[in-house]
């Protein structure tokens, strides 16, 4: 494996973006380093610029139980980057996914310390319809919920999949159908084909397991002998890379692509781990999605960029970029939106690599 030392993950070196291939830079940067970490020190002890307390969000528009046509996705923003996807199939009820869930009111090991967060979350579970399945992309803390995990499971009992080494913080939120893959390994749920990709970004829930669980992103994709369905892909926590190019090759342009645009200041200490959303917008183009939702941004402060600065930048990027903006449009918090892709063109004929997978 390429990124794994026996002990610990890491990002391959391939992974970098060309601009970024120095050796010194590299050195310099390497993420979880004693420079990193006193640099981080730094930070969080100095004077950080502060996001308002509290915002109310309008009701929101959309009913997250409304079901999606075969060949359509319904998306609800719940916040952060918790995704509520119903994936319409014919002749089937849609299946329901929930991304990174996080409806707690701080992500942190803490009850009383850690990041606190400044809206509600668009959709309570209590309003969300059954969940068939759970994405969890890695375990810090914004996406890796033990509390709302387990608001999960009571509930539904849903399976979940995950990367390889968040099993044993999942189990202790009483989840049982829990599988672990590989970057580029799939599962076969119900039609779907949900594969496990890279992101480049890191891991730990104490001072003392950094890296020691793998972090990634997903793709949803029609299973071989399956009705086509929206292919979409969740990004996860990313820095940019050259991942977004292979993910593109080994899968195609996804339909769907729930991308991080928030997190990223001071970029000294964030670029590899969050990409901005001048990245956010480069990654859109390299997948060659058809659409994307920003997500990461305006729930959580985690960083030091003003509340309302990474969908002005995302909106800024697409203009410049020369892209309609109603491509990366935000969803309004709590809202739900069916996205139709009407298919002109097969998907890639995979089918060999998908049963292998
Ligand atoms: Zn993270």
């Amino acid at each position: 494996m390429d990124h794994f030392d026996g002990r610990r993950f890491f990002n391959p070196h391939a992974m970098m973006p060309t601009a970024m291939r120095a050796p010194r830079e590299m050195l310099a940067h390497t993420p979880g380093g004693s420079h990193r970490v006193r640099s981080i020190l730094k930070w969080q002890l100095g004077d950080r610029p502060q996001w308002p307390s509290w915002i109310s969000d309008p009701e929101p528009e959309g009913n997250p139980h409304d079901e999606p046509a075969p060949g359509t996705v319904a998306v609800t923003l719940i916040g952060h980057a918790s995704f509520l996807l119903r994936i319409g199939r014919a002749g089937l009820p849609p299946f329901t996914v929930i991304t990174d869930p996080i409806f707690s009111d701080r992500c942190s090991p803490f009850t009383r310390l850690g990041p606190r967060r400044r809206r509600a979350p668009g959709r309570t579970l209590a309003e969300l319809p059954r969940i068939d399945l759970v994405l969890v992309s890695h375990c810090h803390y914004d996406h890796l919920d033990l509390p709302s995990l387990r608001a999960i499971e009571a509930r539904d009992a849903p399976a979940v999949i995950t990367l390889i080494g968040n099993a044993r913080h999942i189990r202790k939120a009483g989840m049982r159908r829990i599988v672990e893959r590989d970057w580029w390994e799939g599962v076969t749920l119900d039609g779907l084909h949900i594969s496990a990709a890279p992101a480049r970004h890191g891991s730990a829930r104490t001072p003392f397991d950094r890296n020691r669980a793998l972090w990634g992103s997903f793709m949803i994709r029609a299973d071989v002998d399956a009705p086509a369905i929206p292919s979409i892909f969740f990004a996860g926590d990313s820095a940019d890379g050259q991942h977004w190019h292979w993910i593109r090759t080994r899968f195609g342009a996804p339909d769907l692509a729930l991308l991080p645009v928030g997190a990223y200041d001071p970029r000294a200490l964030m670029r590899n781990v969050h990409v901005n959303p001048e990245e956010a917008v480069g990654a859109f183009l390299t997948l060659g999605a058809r659409q994307a939702v920003p997500m990461h941004y305006g729930t959580f402060q985690l960083t030091d960029e003003p509340i309302d600065e990474p969908l002005e930048r995302t909106l800024a990027a697409c203009v410049a970029a020369d892209i309609d903006p109603a491509r990366f449009a935000p969803l309004p918090f709590g809202s739900t939106r069916i996205f139709d892709f009407p298919r002109t063109v097969a998907v890639p004929a995979e089918a060999q690599e998908r049963k292998t997978a």
